[in-house]
């Protein structure tokens, strides 16, 4: 089965080579507090850093999925207030847990079809602003010169971005904010159960001060143990293994970019002047790069998802309020070229 579902998602070929080799080499048993796992983790975020040009002065942890990091953010970062600006199911699903930890929340929803405006933002100086850069939901993207326009505005405030469905798919511009945050099972390629996220010097500046460390995931175990390359709970050793070894055979970032956009572009042309699916999102200005969200009659979809099973490809559902009336294309660095003209060449006779 190729899968082009947004997540979990298609993995690298080689997983099953290098998780052989992870259990020839002893590391599906390493103890987390072992030289040969510090050395692991060293490894990880060096290779991290030089593959998605994340800042030398940046930390990065390991967490099990996106939704702790959204829980961290919560416990360790804000004492009243943070500000969740979305469009779409999972940065609404992250202002609401956010809510449900810290009396503060405030919510700014804006529309799916247009560009965010920075100078409409409610920015009061909130403790954090959380900001998701690509919606899986609905396919939309905020892209980095609008991320950079808000940390311009709002400098005191820390900046948290989702960026789960888009880092190692899409070039991120670190620098212009604090918190990044990704699980793996996206466009890095990987079985679920592992995230990264990544905290610039004011963010980790930030959590010092707030000095909170009521919860086994606080950020200040967490930082303390990553001191010694090493994690605060006995962490997911094969996820980052196999991290590890995507990251060292990863192309530099840029180039998956490319590639990423050219396909996009494509698949973009593919559906246009097609009578039965639409591109869901109308203003190519905000359209995500790695997911595709297309709109049919109900019916149709049903049909498409259940010929492209038989025909092994399974393309993703709607998500939440989206779940009748679109389906969803991941693309996503792993899936080859062939996979996608097969594909193709099975919604032809749909178009
Ligand atoms: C998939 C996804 C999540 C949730 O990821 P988990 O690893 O399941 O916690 C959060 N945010 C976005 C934007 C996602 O696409």
């Amino acid at each position: 089965m190729i899968s082009f579902y947004p997540g979990p998602s298609r993995v690298y070929d080689e997983i099953p080579k290098y998780v052989k080799e992870a259990h020839r080499k002893g590391v599906l048993s390493i103890n987390h507090r072992s030289v040969e796992f510090m050395n692991l983790s060293e490894e990880t975020v060096i290779l991290l850093k030089s593959k998605l040009t994340i800042p030398d002065s940046y930390k990065i942890f390991f967490t099990s999925s996106a939704t702790e990091c959204w829980e961290i953010i919560a416990q360790s970062f804000i004492v009243t207030d943070s500000l969740h600006i979305f469009n779409g199911a999972f940065g609404e699903k992250w202002f609401d847990y956010t809510k449900r930890l810290v009396p503060g929340a405030q919510a700014f929803p804006f529309d799916t079809e247009s560009r965010l405006e920075v100078k409409n933002l409610p920015l009061k100086n909130q403790e954090v602003i959380c900001l998701t850069q690509n919606e899986t939901s609905n396919g939309t993207e905020v892209n980095n010169s609008i991320i950079a326009a808000i940390k311009r505005k709002s400098p005191h405030a820390l900046l948290a971005v989702d960026a789960t469905s888009s880092m190692a798919g899409i070039e991120l511009n670190f620098k212009s904010a604090d918190v990044w945050f990704a699980s793996v099972q996206k466009c890095f390629g990987l079985p679920a159960g592992l995230a990264v996220m990544i905290c610039s010097p004011h963010a980790i500046q930030r959590m010092e001060a707030k000095h909170e460390r009521n919860h086994y995931n606080s950020l200040s175990f967490i930082n303390e143990m990553m001191d010694k390359w090493q994690t605060a709970y006995t962490p997911n050793v094969l996820g980052i293994y196999l991290l590890m070894r995507t990251m060292k055979k990863r192309k530099s970032i840029e180039q998956t970019h490319q590639k990423i956009k050219l396909r996009s572009v494509t698949w973009q042309k593919f559906f246009r002047g097609s009578k039965n699916i639409k591109l869901y999102i109308k203003n190519q200005g905000v359209r995500s790069l790695t997911v595709l969200t297309l709109t049919a009659k109900p019916e149709l979809i049903t049909e498409i998802k259940n010929q492209a099973k038989a025909n092994g490809i399974l393309v993703g559902d709607g998500y939440g309020t989206l779940k009748q009336d679109t389906f969803r294309i991941a693309n996503f660095p792993a899936i080859k070229k062939a996979e996608i003209r097969q594909l193709q060449k099975f919604l032809d006779s749909y178009l």
